[in-house]
């Protein structure tokens, strides 16, 4: 497994196995990570000639008050995980490599960017699409794989390829959760053994909802209300739970094709996401 730090590395890399018809994969991460990533990187291994992972902490993608100083990190540990995972490359560039010298452009998807998790970290998408769009640029993959746990970021993800002609495939993975239910997430670190016991009325109120959906309940302001009271009475602090449509993100009726339940929620000072989709069977 290589090693990169530098931009033009990573693009001559990618370069020479276009040239000979390769495959490149990517699974972009700010790593410390877990089963979900790993199930990222066993999908990208099977679709790629080589597979690569990026690792790099966006710092356009967090507020000014938010965890980008703590975020964890353990790059020893990732590199152990992602070589048995059978990743070909780590890129992994330092952020002057990324943002060298002034940087004046950005990568903006509109109205989806704004709503749900936008509303309460305005400037997080634009900073995810600016740093997806440069590795892609600087990857060069064929196809990339992107977690349904960030739902919105996928749908975001999406609609940038759709609306730039960008030729890549975006492939969208399956939550993985923990044995007890909780959504796998590199933050889960951070919460106290309290806080993670809270932190499952999340899973365990979208699960009530599928189970009031399963029995042809189809009236979202109950589901919604089955959500918020299990996340409510377990001491966490709603930002937001909806129902939504898969591909608008607006308000939608569970009647809906392809309606989803969305939630995100406080632990302590901990912002936790999860969702889930109200499949018809
Ligand atoms: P992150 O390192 O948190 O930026 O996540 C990198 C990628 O892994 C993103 O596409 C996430 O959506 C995905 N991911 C994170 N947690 C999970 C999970 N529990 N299940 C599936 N994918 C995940």
């Amino acid at each position: 497994m290589k090693i990169v730090t530098s931009v033009h590395e990573m693009r001559d890399l990618s370069m020479k196995e276009r040239s000979k018809n390769k495959t490149i994969a990517l699974v972009p991460t700010m790593g410390y990570l877990h089963e979900g990533h790993l199930s990222l990187l066993k999908e990208g291994r099977q679709r790629g000639d080589m597979l690569v992972m990026s690792l790099f902490v966006n710092p356009m993608q967090f507020g000014p008050k938010e965890d980008l100083a703590k975020y964890p990190r353990d790059f020893e540990r990732d590199k152990k995980i992602a070589e048995r995972a059978g990743t070909d490359v780590i890129f992994c560039p330092d952020s002057g490599q990324m943002y060298p010298g002034p940087f004046k452009t950005a990568v903006e998807v509109t109205e989806l960017s704004g709503v749900l998790c936008g509303k309460t970290r305005p400037g997080h998408f634009k900073g995810v699409t600016t740093v997806v769009m440069k590795l892609f640029n600087i990857v060069l993959p064929h196809v990339a794989l992107f977690g349904e746990k960030d739902f919105q970021q996928l749908v975001i993800i999406r609609q940038m390829v759709k609306d730039l002609n960008i030729p890549v495939e975006i492939i969208g993975m399956p939550i993985i959760r923990e044995p007890d239910g909780l959504a796998r997430s590199s933050r889960n670190i951070y919460l106290s053994a309290d806080e993670r016991r809270s932190a499952l009325s999340i899973s365990r109120g979208l699960s009530k909802a599928m189970d009031t959906f399963k029995t042809g309940n189809r009236n979202s302001t109950e589901l919604i209300s089955i959500v918020k009271n299990e996340i409510k009475s377990s001491g966490l602090k709603e930002d937001y739970v909806e129902v939504i449509d898969e591909c608008t993100l607006e308000p939608a009726s569970a009647t809906a094709n392809n309606a989803r339940i969305v939630v995100a929620a406080y632990a302590g000072s901990t912002r936790l996401i999860d969702n889930v989709s109200l499949e018809k069977e």
